[in-house]
């Protein structure tokens, strides 16, 4: 377990979700902020990957907390204890209701300046997808109201669609490639949607904690740099991998049907991916409602990494993987490890 916080120090957030894939984005912004940050880590957690993610957030001054949120006597005890004042939560999808206790928590020791649900992705009061990625929004919708019931300050991140390729069928789609034989385009491929670094979600979710303007407020990450279809997506890559690539349309029913099938996680991200792409769902609302910010008009001295930028990088991985692949096998290079499936998250 982590050690006790110096008295003087201040901010002491709490992580929770930090092995997983937002949840990795926020507690290394946290921590480039200079927070003292802490991370809630489930002793089950034992996969190798998240083994060494926690290890790496560990080294950069991680503190790690070994338990559950839902243990709610436990969290209690944990918010007291580090004198938290920020609890930013990334649990996945199969968890969102799993905060209940933790609302409990935050609401019994009532010293949490700030709560950030899980939530980074839509305005879940405004989208409405079709099943099975209605049921996780109907879950999420159920943890804002116990948080404004109890009278807890929130700011809710919706920050839309990560930087990559948005495969239909993959929850992390940063983690792979964008597509090297043929582009699948949903619909006519003309509808927009905000496409956001892994590492800026991070780094706008932390500069907004601690901001008067975002508390009790649904946080909006619209950079309009970052507004791009599909058929924009696909021409930009081209440019990236200097050829040309055959487009396959994958039609609105075609959506429906993945949807359909109820296959966790994957149809999920169908319905969300036909809430984007089909219906527009990050793009058919305006800013209207006074509980609305918009994180440009904030901040607008910080910029956001382009697409371009995120797609040279994922182009950069390749053009290592293929020099790694095609050096001679030398004494001093043996140990190269040459990735041949997933490459590493951005
Ligand atoms: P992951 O599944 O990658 O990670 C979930 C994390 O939460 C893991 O670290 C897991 O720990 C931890 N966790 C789960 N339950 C508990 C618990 N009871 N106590 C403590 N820790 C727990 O999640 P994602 O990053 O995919 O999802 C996070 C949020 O981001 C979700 O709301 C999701 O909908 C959203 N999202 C948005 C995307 C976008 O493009 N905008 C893309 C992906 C997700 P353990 O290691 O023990 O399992």
């Amino acid at each position: 377990n982590g050690s006790y916080p110096n008295e003087s120090e201040t901010g002491q957030t709490l992580v929770i979700g930090s092995s997983g894939f937002i949840g990795r984005f926020i507690t290394e912004a946290c921590l480039d902020s200079g927070r003292p940050t802490y991370i809630l880590v489930r002793s089950s957690s034992n996969s190798p990957s998240k083994a060494s993610t926690i290890k790496f957030l560990q080294d950069k001054g991680a503190i790690v907390i070994y338990g559950s949120i839902t243990d709610q006597e436990f969290m209690e005890k944990v918010l007291r204890e580090y004198k938290i004042e920020v609890v930013i939560s990334a649990v996945g999808g199969e968890s969102i209701l799993d905060q209940f206790s933790l609302i409990e928590a935050i609401k019994n020791v009532n010293t949490v300046k700030r709560f950030v649900p899980s939530e980074f992705g839509h305005d879940i009061d405004r989208a409405e997808p079709v099943e099975p990625g209605l049921t996780m929004y109907e879950q999420k919708s159920k943890i804002r109201r116990q948080i404004e019931e109890c009278g807890i300050p929130y700011s809710y991140i919706c920050c839309n669609s990560i930087a990559a390729w948005p495969y239909h069928d993959n929850t992390h789609p940063a983690d792979v490639l964008p597509p090297l034989d043929r582009f699948q385009i949903y619909g006519d491929g003309t509808v927009k949607a905000y496409f956001v670094a892994g590492s800026d979600i991070g780094k706008f979710t932390v500069m907004s904690i601690d901001d008067d303007r975002t508390l009790n407020k649904t946080v909006h990450f619209q950079p309009p740099s970052n507004l791009l279809n599909m058929n924009e997506m696909a021409s930009l890559w081209e440019t990236k991998i200097g050829r040309v690539l055959p487009r396959v349309n994958i039609t609105e029913q075609d959506l429906l049907q993945r949807a359909q099938e109820m296959r966790i996680p994957q149809s999920v991200v169908a319905a969300i991916t036909h809430d984007i792409f089909i219906n527009g769902c990050q793009i058919n609302f305006s800013l209207d409602k006074t509980t609305d910010v918009e994180v440009c008009s904030l901040y607008p001295n910080t910029s956001f990494r382009t697409i371009a930028e995120c797609f040279d990088d994922f182009a950069k991985k390749i053009s290592d993987n293929e020099k790694a692949v095609s050096k001679p096998v030398t004494a001093s290079n043996t140990d190269i490890f040459v990735p041949t499936a997933k490459p590493e998250a951005l």
